[in-house]
Formats: C-alpha cells, structure tokens, sequence
C-alpha cells in the first residue's frame, strides 16, 4: 500500500496542491499553491497537510508515521530550489512556520519567521549576505518569536530587554540600532530564556522545526483560536495545516520591505489599490504599530499628507510589479484579494492572498462593479453579499468626521442613529411628535403600553434589558435605533432627569443614540442618510429578477407600510390590528369595550372604535395600491390592554366612568395565570363574535373606500389567529362571510376576500388537511409556533436562554433563527397537508423568521409562497430569497447531472 501523502509542496511556478484543495490544505496553503500554479513569485515552501492535525489529536499529540520523512524530502526540495541549506552553518536556508485553517482565522494562530538560525548560521548567514546587522536582526526576532511561541517565554520579556537597551543607548526606532547592538540584544535574549526555561535556547534546527511544528498545530486548541471559532462557528474537527515556507527578507536595508494590501478599498469598495508597506522591515511590523507604515499609492499618500513616500514612488519596479499581480490575482479569483508581500531587494514575493473581507458598502459596490467589469455575473454579484449585513446600510448613521461626547455605552439593540430631545414617557413622546419635535424616549424599560411613545420616539433608549427585551424586539421592528440595557445611566423619573458619567440631562436636552454601537452621546451629532440608489438599487434589481418567493413586511402604521414599499415590499404579510387599540384617542373605548359585562355592553364601544379601524384598514389599502394585504384579527390576551397598579386603575376608572371597585373585580376575572396559553387569538372571537365582526366590517368598508379612490382592486386577506381546530375557523367564517354579504348588500357591490389562518399551534400543523377545506390561506406564525412546539415561553426565556447556548444543549435560538428539525418539520407538514387539500394554496411566514437569512432559506426549501417581515427587513428578505432560489437552483441542477 502506498503511504499516505501528508506533505504538499509549492513555488517555481508549480505546486502539487491547488485552490480547490482548501479542506485538505488550509486556505492559506491552498492559495500558496495556487498562486505559484499561476506564475506568481511565491518563495518555495510545503503544506503539512490538516489531516496530520486530526492525527495529531486522535494520537495524543504525536505525528503519524511518514511525515518525518515527507518533511525531510520536501525540505531538501526547497534548500536545492533556493541553494542554501537547512542547518548549514555557511548557507542556510530559513524558513517560515505558519499556520492555515480551512477558515481564515487573522492572527488567532502562530507563526514563527526565521527559523533555522542558531549562533553557528547567523554568523554565516551574516558572512554570505555581507549585512551582519541583518542577520542578527533576523536572530533577535527568531529567538523572541521562537521563545514565545514554542517554549513559552512571554513576548514581554524580550520587548522589555529591547525598550531597556535603547532607553540606555538613547535610541528611539529599532532601524538605529547597528549590527553590534543585535548581537547585543542576542545575547541577552539567550541569557532571558535560559533564565526563564533553565536549559539554553534550542541550537539545534531539527529540535526548532519539529517544536515549531508541534507548537502550530498546538495552537489549533488555544484558548484565543477557541474563542474565534466558537463566535465564527467553526468546527473544532477541521483542523489547521501548518506551512513551511523558505524565508525572504525584508529586512535587507533600503531596498527591501514588507506590506498588506488589498486590491480594493475594503471600506469603500473603490478601486483603489490599499494598504500600507514598511522599508527594512519583517512580517508582522506593518500589523504591530512598532513604526507608522507608509501608504501604498501616492494617490493615498496625498490624502493622507504622509510626508513619507509611497511604495509607488519609493520602490517603483517592486510597486509596478505588485499592481500587476492585482490584477492577476483579481481576474483569476474573480474577487477583491488581501495580500501579504515582501520586496527582498528590490524583487517582489507573495507571501498570501484571501478574499478580503469588506463592509457592507464596500460588498456591494465591489460586486456590482465586478459584474460590470465581466469579472463575475449577476447570479455571483448576488452571493457576493451577506443579507444580514445589508442592515448596516438601511438606517441613517452617524456622522464619522463628527466630534462626538459619550455619555454611557449599552448593547446596539437595533441599528440607525438619531438625535432628539429627552422625555421619559410614552405620552409625552408621542404629545411632542405632534408638535413636530424629535424625541428620544428613555425608560428604564418598556412595556406594551409603550408603543405608541416608541413610535413617536426617533430612537429609545433604556437602562435595563438585553438584546430581546421588549423593547429591543419592537425597536428592531419598528426601524427606531435603540439602545438597550445601558446600566451606567440612572433615570430619576421624579425629576424627569438622568444622570451618567457625571452629566445631568434634563427633560428636554438632547441626546444623540446611536443603535449600531450602542452609544449615548451628548447633544446633537449630523447624521448620514442611506444610499437606497445606485449600487444598492442595481444589486436588489437583480436579486429581485432571480428569486421565487414574494417579500411582504410586518407592517399595521401608514408610516411602516410606505418604508417598506420604499423598500420594496410586495404587499402586508401581518398587519397586527391590535396596535391600532393602544393609540390614545382609543384606549379608552378599548378598555370600555373590554371592561362590559356583555355583548349589549360592548356595542357602543365597539361602534366608536369601527371608524377608527376602517380608516386604519383604507390608508393601508391605499398605500399598498392593489397589493395584498392581510390583517389578523385580534390576537392578544385582553388584559394586555388593561390597567396595573393602583394609579392607572383610578385614571381608566375616571376615563370610562366605571366604579373602581366594579373595575377592579372585572379585572381579578380576566387575570390569567398563563396568558399565552389562554384566552386569546381566535377563542376571544368564539367568545365575542362582535369584536371579530366589528373588525371584518371595517376591513370591508375600508376596502371599498380605498378601491374607489385609488381604482386599484382591494382583495383583502382576513387571517383568523390561534386555531387548532377546523370547527373554530368554520364557526368565526360564517361570521366573517355574513358581515362581507352584509356590507356588500349595503354598498350593492360583490366583495372579493379570502379567510385564511394562522398555522401557529402544533396541532393547527398536524390537522392542516381538514383546514384547509376552509382555509384559503395559511401564514406560519412562527413565533408562537417555537413557542408551543418547545413549550418555552419567549418572554420567559431569555433568564435561561443563555445557559443553552453557552452549555451547547441549543446550538442557536429558536426564536431568532427557525428550528428546521422539530418546528421546520412542523411547516414541512403543514405545507404538504395543506397543499393535499388545496393545491395551489398560498402560504406564507410571518413573525421575526421572516427576516432571518437562515430562515428563508428553509421557507425557499419548503416552497412557501411568501415571507413577510418587518419593513427594515423587506431587503434582508429580498436578497435571501434570491440566494435561497440560486442555491435550491444550484443544487438541482448538481442532483441532475449526477443522476
Ligand atoms: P497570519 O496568519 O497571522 O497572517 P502568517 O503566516 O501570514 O500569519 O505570517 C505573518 C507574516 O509573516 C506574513 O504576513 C509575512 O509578512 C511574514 N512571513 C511569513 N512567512 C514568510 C516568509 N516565508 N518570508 C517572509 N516573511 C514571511
Ligand atoms: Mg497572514
Ligand atoms: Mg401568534
């Protein structure tokens, strides 16, 4: 049997690995590989391959047979490519030892840079280039790269000796030092380790490799690597390959140097070359801040007014050559690259390329342009970028240049900046927007009462609460910028004051909140709009053309549903109709309607408010032109809307002319012990048919209104909440089907409307079959669906939510990101069941999965006809769809040909 290859050599124009073998060689070898297949100049060199690290850890850290051989035969390989030796004491070869994932992992593993130097080969490294301050130079790094990475002597300690010997010399930067100085510097590094360890540096370069190689693979399962990979998801069994590489220098005097580029602007997405080199320098130098670099472009230069020359102008054949390797690098990867680069007099070498990662802005107009360019096509443009980042650009930011004062620092609970004046209650909030002020609402937290002064707020701010707080959700939703939990910040509600950093804002004062970062900042800073032109509009013109499924938004106020057809949204997914019942100027009748014993008692309030709700309905239909609209009936447990506490409960006493007394018995009866699971959805339209009949008629009328004024056709979609029963659709249809004959007799008009349901109880999933014979549509409430599949109350479980993810017993949270195997199966079955009865039937999904990427795609696999999500969602949604459509596309098309 032949032996297991482990070893993959590169350089001179050839390799035997390739960019397609990442798995197996680390995305740094693979790209090391690749770039000398195509001609390239890439210092020799040879991948350990990554399956050696999973033998490494399934073998209690020793190497599998093979490999000592492998290593040796590559090595000798590259000291004949390069003519020098490994360990020759008169012309050794050096060499890198890097590590290189699968996953690009920046600076989360080691590397260790000239190694093969011992006392013997420095002096003969010093001889052979005729530069001893070189080669001691190129000893001195090894030695505390080497220490600190492979024998554990902390870094500290050589930088330490290094800042001691210049403050005693007078020296300032590390180029002043001479020759004799690094010898210096040598010796006492030696002394320090010797000390630290009690056993000398290692001489021996058979010894340096093998730790150094050890050590690499090591450093797969430090802490710092396990970090990343747990924050980046991962897989700890991928492993990292380890590459050895011949060494180049540019630390060889003036005309030598070392640099990172891009071969476009990462922030911007310009063409522009970018990045920055160091003259007389080595590896990480540029990275570590130890000497300000110099600007790669003499374009750069002049913006940055570095008095320093550019590589441009400083070293122009090396910089000549760079540009041209760009655009090499670009045509054969078809996308922007980050590079790593040393000149060793005057000649250039490659030292890495990857994609480069960039902003969202940068994302886009990279991809548009390279379409553009004929480097890519439209379907690769749109896998080009990440949805979830489209976020960054939707919301109005806040001005970089601006000088800014922070007052306190909470979690960005939901992204975009704004500026207003501080109020402290939702009343106030709202009675200030309608004089046409901008105000900040700061609470300690916010409940749902609070929703009418969070739609008045430009941004809301609060001291207590995470990520999932109401008040972050409904933040998130509404497209206001909120920062939560912001714990520094004492509000005192009395004075209508808070206090942070030794500040007192005033009612009235204006703060600036900025969601993205989660900063509290004081006084007015200027923000930036969203770009929704050009690139952006171009990129989601083409997302549009290649995806199947429709994108509705979540949306029930004028003012979401025209940011979302602003954002391309296809008609209202969830129109929620009981945030219509907290505006002020209704509440009342709300809570009268609420309050009454009995039918008879809740007509007269029910009457006030179907003029309320009807032109509610007729502004949606009219903004949404034509498109559907469907709009759940009342959902939520009716306590909701009530008093607490005794101060409230004397206002709505006085409000709705109700005894206390007679209020607060009322109250005790409608108090549940589990309002999730009690009187709510479509039991309270079984219970009170007139709220239910209320609603259709001012769906209907609004309707009509709409259509006669818009001449657009209304083809309401009336979605009944919470069944799990086919006789409880039935008994709230006949309803609904009597008022529209109703209606229509009065106005001598035929009403078109389809009566579907909410898919959002387990059982509602299993009977969808005998649904759907009534059922003209079904909208997956996904929500309340991981709600009652896990039987794990939302609101109740961010106290343990953390436990699962950080015990692994969740890998993600259900309500963010939808469970494909238990609720996904769910909507699977549902969906065929569904389809059993009534082919053809329209199905959707509404709820915050909607605008989960992840989601989507589940919702692409199970042929939904539709998502639906919140209006700063709408092109998130869009752009997932499309990859979605592309990826179900691609895989067919692969299913086909190996068929
Ligand atoms: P990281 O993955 O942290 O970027 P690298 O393995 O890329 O680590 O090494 C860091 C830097 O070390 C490189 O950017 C390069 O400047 C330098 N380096 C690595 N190998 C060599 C080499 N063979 N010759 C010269 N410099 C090298
Ligand atoms: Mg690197
Ligand atoms: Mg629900």
């Amino acid at each position: 049997m032949a032996e297991k290859k482990w070893v993959y050599s590169f350089g001179d124009g050839k390799a035997e690995g390739a960019a397609r073998l990442r798995d197996l060689l680390g995305g740094k070898g693979a790209n090391l590989a690749e770039m000398s297949n195509i001609g390239l100049p890439v210092p020799p060199g040879f991948t350990i391959t990554t399956e050696v690290c999973t033998a490494f850890y399934e073998n209690d850290r020793a190497f599998p047979d093979g490999l000592k051989a492998q290593v040796e035969t590559a090595l000798a390989e590259v000291g004949r490519a390069i003519g020098a030796n490994f360990g020759d004491a008169k012309n050794p070869l050096l060499v890198s030892v890097r590590s290189g994932a699968r996953a690009s992992m920046p600076g989360m593993m080691d590397t260790v840079l000239n190694l093969g130097l011992n006392d013997a080969t420095a002096a003969g490294l010093a001889a052979r280039a005729g530069d001893e301050r070189f080669a001691y130079d190129s000893y001195r790094r090894f030695i505390a790269m080497y220490s600190d990475v492979v024998l554990g002597v902390e870094h500290h300690n050589f930088e330490e000796i290094l800042e001691y010997f210049k403050e005693e010399q007078e020296l300032k930067l590390d180029t002043e030092l001479s020759a004799e100085d690094w010898k210096n510097i040598v010796t006492l590094f030696k002394a320090r380790v010797e000390e630290e360890l009690g056993r000398p540096f290692p001489q021996d370069v058979d010894e340096q490799l093998w730790g150094a190689i050890s050590a690499v693979f090591g450093s797969w399962r430090n802490r710092r690597a396990e970090t990343y990979r747990r924050l980046h998801n991962i897989p700890e069994s991928w492993g990292t390959a380890v590459n050895i590489q011949a060494m180049v220098f540019g630390n060889m005097g003036e005309t030598s140097a070392t640099g990172v580029a891009f071969t476009r602007n990462p922030s911007t997405g310009e063409k522009d070359y970018y990045g920055e080199f160091l003259i007389n320098a080595q590896g990480e130098d540029v990275v570590a801040g130890i000497r300000t670099p110099q600007s790669l472009t003499k374009k750069a230069r002049e913006i940055a007014k570095d008095k320093k020359p550019s590589m441009e102008e400083a070293m122009p054949g090396a910089f000549a050559e760079l540009a041209a390797v760009f655009d090499r690098l670009e045509k054969h990867y078809a996308d922007m690259q980050d590079v790593e680069f040393t000149v060793q007099d005057g000649k250039l070498w490659m030292l890495q390329t990857r994609a480069g990662k960039r902003t969202a802005k940068a994302a886009l107009k990279i991809a548009v342009e390279m379409v553009g360019e004929g480097l890519i096509d439209e379907k690769t443009a749109i896998s080009r970028v990440d949805p979830a980042s489209l976020d960054q650009l939707l919301h109005p930011t806040l001005d970089p240049d601006a000088p800014r004062d922070v007052l306190a620092t909470g979690l960005p609970a939901s992204p975009g900046a704004a500026s207003g004046e501080v109020v402290f209650n939702s009343e106030e909030a709202a009675s200030m927007r309608q004089i046409g002020k901008s105000v900040i609402l700061v609470r300690v937290e916010t409940s749902p009462e609070d929703i009418n002064g969070m739609h008045s707020a430009a941004a809301i701010l609060t001291t207590r609460g995470g990520m999932t707080s109401h008040a972050a959700v409904v933040a998130r939703g509404m497209g206001r910028p909120c920062v939560s939990g912001a714990g520094t910040i004492r509000i005192d509600y009395k004075t209508e004051t808070f206090t942070a950093s030794g500040v007192t804002v005033k009612k009235g004062d204006v703060i600036t909140v900025d969601g993205s970062t989660g900063q509290v900042l004081k006084g007015e800073i200027p923000t930036l709009q969203p770009e929704l032109s050009g690139d952006f509009a171009t990129l989601m013109g083409w997302a549009d053309k290649h995806r199947r499924m429709e994108v509705r938004t979540n949306a029930e106020t004028p003012h979401d549903a025209e940011t979302a057809r602003k954002f391309g949204a296809e008609g209202i997914g969830l129109c929620r109709t009981e945030h219509m019942f907290f505006d002020e100027d209704r509440i009342v009748a709300v809570r009268q309607m609420i309050l009454a014993d009995d039918a008879k008692g809740r007509r007269a309030p029910l009457d006030k408010i179907l003029p309320m709700q009807r032109d509610d309905f007729r502004q949606l239909f009219e903004i949404m032109h034509g498109l559907p609209v469907t709009i759940r009936l009342l959902d939520p447990p009716l306590h909701e809307f009530l008093p607490k506490g005794d101060a409230e409960i004397a206002q709505v006493a006085a409000d709705t002319g109700m005894p206390a007394d007679k209020l607060v018995r009322r109250l005790a009866e409608l108090a549940e012990s589990n309002p999730m699971l009690g009187h709510r959805g479509c039991r309270l339209g079984i219970s009170f048919p007139e709220i239910y009949e209320m609603q259709a008629r001012a769906i209907f009328e609004g309707a009509l209104e709409a259509a006669k004024k818009t001449g657009a056709p209304v083809i309401p979609e009336i979605m009944v909440p919470l069944v799990a029963m086919k006789t409880e659709l039935d008994f709230l249809k006949a309803r609904i089907d009597a008022v529209a004959a109703e209606v229509g007799k009065e106005q001598g008009v035929g009403l078109t409307y389809h009566v579907g349901t909410m898919i959002e109880l387990p059982r509602a999933a299993l009977m969808a079959r005998e649904i759907a014979e009534s059922a003209e549509f079904f909208s997956f409430g996904t929500n309340d669906l991981t709600q009652t599949t896990y039987g794990i109350s939302r609101d109740d479980a961010a106290q343990f939510m953390n436990d699962y993810l950080g015990k692994k017993i969740l890998m993600q949270d259900p309500f963010v990101s939808l469970d494909r195997d238990g609720v996904g199966e769910l909507v699977r079955i549902a969906a065929e069941r569904g389809r059993a009865t009534r082919p053809g039937i329209k199905l959707g999904i509404c709820g915050e999965h909607g605008g989960d990427p992840a989601s989507i795609a589940f919702c692409e696999e199970v042929g939904l006809t539709y998502v639906s999500c919140s209006p700063y969602r709408v092109p998130i949604a869009r752009l997932a769809a499309a990859q979605a459509a592309l990826h179900m596309g691609a895989a067919a098309g692969t299913a086909g040909s190996t068929a």
